[in-house]
């Protein structure tokens, strides 16, 4: 089966067509610019790689609720043109074919604990630190959803009391993602975050932040696994710190197996970057199975 993917992000649209294993077997990635331009582009695509079915995972946020009259459209983004959009439709009706819509974070939670580093839990978390901070959740086998989406990233943190950086959210002075993105880290340091790779104190007041989020999502939430993915986490040597840090928060109130065993607990995405894609394949396929 041809199943088409479409990992919808702030910058770059990435449009795959998979397999139902979640193998690529085309992709191409283009520049997000007005609808107007990119949405043809994409429905052209995927029309001529004659897809069957369609996943998408997109920023938000997004319109998730099928009883919605604004079901399947972009509800409110910074991004120029995107406020309102729709997004499902469109492809519904040029290609008629199932699709599948969810956020990004979610779609790449749903790859790797399809094919990745969380398969075979029923708990899991993907957070992404990247441009904004994202978290997927799955919750007893499923994507949690509720009133919205979960917009973790906006979660709201204890200043580390010797940061005087005013935060980057335009909505939040002392929210994750305002405190711990990469454009947070580049705008508190003034340098591009991987040229920034030496300096401890950059690192270890990144590893507070995340690891504040990652306790309350702990807290709230109980996953099982937890993935850390996005272009900050490329700094690889973050993790050990991230991971001190947690045990050090979480101060002994827990003594489970996981947290004992944290290597294998806070992990890196194991899918190479195609966790979104194929995460957007299972999208479909659950469409397709009425799931
Ligand atoms: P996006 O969130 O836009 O999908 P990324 O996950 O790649 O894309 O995140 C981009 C951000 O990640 C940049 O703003 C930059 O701050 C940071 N980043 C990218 N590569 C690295 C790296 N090697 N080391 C540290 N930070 C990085
Ligand atoms: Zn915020």
């Amino acid at each position: 089966m041809r199943i088409g993917a479409l990992e919808g992000g702030g910058t770059k649209m990435v449009l795959a067509v998979c397999n139902e294993n979640g193998e690529v077997l085309d992709r191409k990635s283009i520049p997000t610019e007005h609808p107007s331009v990119t949405m043809p582009a994409m429905i052209e695509y995927f029309k001529e790689q004659k897809v069957e079915a369609l996943g998408i995972g997109f920023f938000g946020p997004i319109q998730l609720n099928k009883a919605a009259e604004n079901y399947g459209c972009v509800t409110s983004t910074p991004k120029p043109g995107w406020t309102g959009q729709p997004v499902v439709g469109p492809f519904q009706e040029t290609l008629g074919i199932p699709v599948a819509f969810d956020t990004d974070v979610n779609a790449a939670a749903l790859g790797e604990a399809t094919w990745g580093a969380s398969k075979g839990y029923e708990n899991s978390v993907y957070i992404t630190v990247g441009t904004g901070i994202g978290a997927g959740v799955i919750t007893n086998g499923k994507l949690l959803h509720g009133m919205q989406h979960p917009e973790a990233g906006h979660m709201l943190l204890q200043r580390h009391p010797d940061d005087t950086y005013e935060g980057k959210c335009p909505f939040h002075s002392h929210c994750m993602e305002s405190l711990a993105a990469g454009p947070a880290i580049e705008a508190r340091w003034g340098k591009k975050a991987y040229d920034l790779a030496d300096r401890k104190e950059v690192w270890e007041l990144e590893a507070y932040y995340i690891a504040q989020g990652l306790v309350n999502m702990i807290m709230t939430l109980s996953p099982e696994k937890i993935i850390l993915g996005g272009g900050v986490m490329h700094q690889t040597h973050v993790m050990a710190l991230i991971r001190e840090e947690v045990k050090k928060q979480i101060n002994g109130y827990f003594d489970t197996p996981q947290i004992r065993d944290i290597d294998n607990y806070i992990v890196l995405p194991q899918l190479n970057d195609n966790q979104g894609i194929m995460g957007c394949v299972k999208l479909a396929l659950n469409e397709l199975d009425g799931k």
